[in-house]
């Protein structure tokens, strides 16, 4: 995909692959693919860095005021791009160290599973 290209990204059309690819060629363009600024550490790093500029938008409010947000029309945009950025660095990070995320995530949840048993409690909980 070009910069000059009119891209659609929806959630239930996009793929992770497609969204990798996307940002790599962007980056590619601008030189930015290689070199010593996309290298795992400074990765990681800059997805903290990220995701404390999400945080900083919900560090004064209550949780209800927090819970306000969900709703889309009054939030700022700028809540959205934080959250943005975090995903973009981990999707980039995730390429530079050879992770398939999908493959990881549902290995990750099947840890989870068994980790976090589900009780007949639980089934009761809203
Ligand atoms: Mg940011």
């Amino acid at each position: 995909m070009s910069d000059k290209k009119e891209t659609t990204f929806s959630d239930d059309k996009t793929t992770l692959s497609d969204v990798q690819t996307f940002l790599y060629e962007f980056n590619k363009k601008r030189g930015w693919h290689k070199g010593a600024g996309m290298n795992p550490k400074n990765l990681a790093s800059a997805i903290s860095v990220e995701a404390s500029e999400l945080q900083e938008h919900f560090q004064w409010i209550s949780t209800d005021e927090a819970e306000e947000l969900k709703d889309a029309k009054n939030r700022d945009k700028q809540i959205d791009y934080e959250l943005v950025d975090v995903v973009i660095y981990c999707l980039i990070c995730a390429r530079s160290l050879n992770i398939d995320l999908a493959k990881t995530l549902q290995e990750k949840m099947e840890i989870n599973k068994n980790r976090f048993k589900v009780t007949k409690r639980d089934g009761k909980k809203e």
